[in-house]
């Protein structure tokens, strides 16, 4: 999948093609199934990654590894959920697919991620309003930038709330030394063809011991009762990880640092390469805590600077969506919503696009999404704000350091 775009973030094989080695050992031992020596080791392999004595159960998807971490949370029907507003939906779908109903919660300013003092006041307002305390609480390491997770696991073990940390998009980044998706009692990672690693299509979940570990690893395949027959008590889930994709995984694991270390490269060469540039922001670490693996590199535009043809911004229709699977999106009639990213933010894009970059907004607060328009949200409008001014920039195992030059002479190009 590559030709001379320069793309956000695209999966990156070993050299050495080890990853072929495995998914090769697979077909040779007939472990073409969900589970097998490769799944074991890649399990293995990320426990010894991630440390603290944690398990980790390998899955199907990201999204499975929070539909069953809320399960083990007991989720049910009616119930509340405390997710970061400013995230992909795979962090709050899954606690609809429960019946249940997310709640809200806005950003601070400096790492983007969820408010723990707003979330304090959600959790407050929701005992006061309901009588219930939310059930759980979602906090996300978007583009990679951990959260304040000290204040957050003070303020969650204060009113004995479980942390599912969605960490999806920050395998390897830390809080101070610590990685992310060990602090909470669930952490989501994803391997999905797009994240740091990737295993084709899949995730895991990090379990506090063995007994949560067992638990999500019989979720995860149907609830099965030891009898000799099919017998079910439960209701279970198809969610295991698949040997084949395990043998991707095993083989990214061998790479994985230098993946990270490829992203932090990339950003401190356009923190360099953009400081003159007035107006325009890259998205650093706001201090020495956090270790943000920069799985996407982030920047934003003031609103008073002006890109070339940003008159033209949103007259055309866009056609597919961004990472619509297959191209199978929805047809949209009108080239606008109620909240966008400013016309020079989206006139950029287009720069950028017609010079063979990609470079997308960042993602639209699920507060702001018409499908959750009845969710209660605790807002304070910073990551309103923050999607109107800002754009990912490419980022991956692919971009050299030509690559990022050449994309910041474009900027500075689009610039009046
Ligand atoms: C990618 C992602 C997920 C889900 O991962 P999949 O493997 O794609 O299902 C969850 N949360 C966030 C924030 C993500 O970016």
């Amino acid at each position: 999948m590559s030709n001379n775009r320069i793309y956000l973030c695209l999966a990156h094989m070993s050299e050495a093609g080890i990853e072929q080695k495995y998914i090769q050992e697979a077909f040779d031992t007939n472990w073409v199934v969900p589970l097998g020596p490769n799944v074991n080791s890649f399990e293995a392999d990320l426990e010894q990654f991630v440390g603290e004595d944690k398990r980790v159960v390998a899955l199907s998807s990201g999204t499975a590894a929070v539909h069953l971490a809320l399960i083990a949370c007991d989720v049910q029907p009616g119930d509340e959920v405390i997710v970061q507003s400013f995230t992909f939906c795979a962090s709050s779908h899954p606690i609809t697919y429960l019946g249940a109903k997310p709640i809200f919660v806005d950003s601070e300013k400096d790492s983007w991620n969820i408010d723990p003092e707003l979330m304090e006041e959600a959790i407050k307002d929701r005992i006061a309003k309901t009588g219930k305390k939310p059930k759980a609480i979602v906090p996300v390491a978007l583009y990679g930038m951990p959260y304040d997770i000290d204040k957050i696991m003070e303020i969650a073990n204060r009113y004995d709330i479980p942390v599912i940390e969605d960490a999806a998009e920050g395998f390897g980044s830390r809080w101070k030394g610590h990685v992310l998706g060990t602090f909470g009692k669930y952490g989501v990672l994803s391997f999905n063809g797009n994240k740091m690693i990737t295993t084709s299509g899949g995730g895991a979940l990090v379990c506090p011991d063995k007994e949560a570990w067992q638990k999500i690893m019989w979720l995860a395949t149907q609830a099965r009762e030891a009898y000799p027959y099919y017998q079910h008590e439960a209701i279970g889930y198809n969610y295991r990880m698949s040997n084949i994709c395990a043998g991707i995984g095993r083989g990214q694991m061998t790479i994985v640092n230098d993946h990270i270390n490829h992203h932090k490269h990339v950003f401190e060469l356009y923190k360099e390469l953009l400081k003159d540039v007035k107006g325009i922001e890259v998205h650093g670490n706001p201090d020495e805590r956090y270790d943000a693996n920069f799985w996407l590199n982030t920047i934003t535009i003031d609103p008073e600077i002006h890109i070339k043809g940003q008159e033209n911004a949103y007259k055309i229709i866009v056609q597919g969506a961004v990472g619509g699977a297959a191209g199978v999106v929805h047809a949209t009639d009108s080239a606008h919503t109620d909240c966008e990213p400013n016309n020079n933010v989206e006139a950029l894009r287009v720069w950028l696009d017609e010079r063979g970059i990609e470079a997308r907004p960042l993602w639209k607060p699920m507060h702001k999404q018409p499908v959750y328009k009845d969710a209660s949200a605790y807002v304070n409008g910073v990551s309103e704000a923050l999607f109107k001014v800002g754009m990912c920039l490419p980022s991956g195992p692919y971009v050299n350091d030509e690559d990022v030059k050449y994309i910041v002479e474009r900027i500075k190009e689009a610039i009046v």
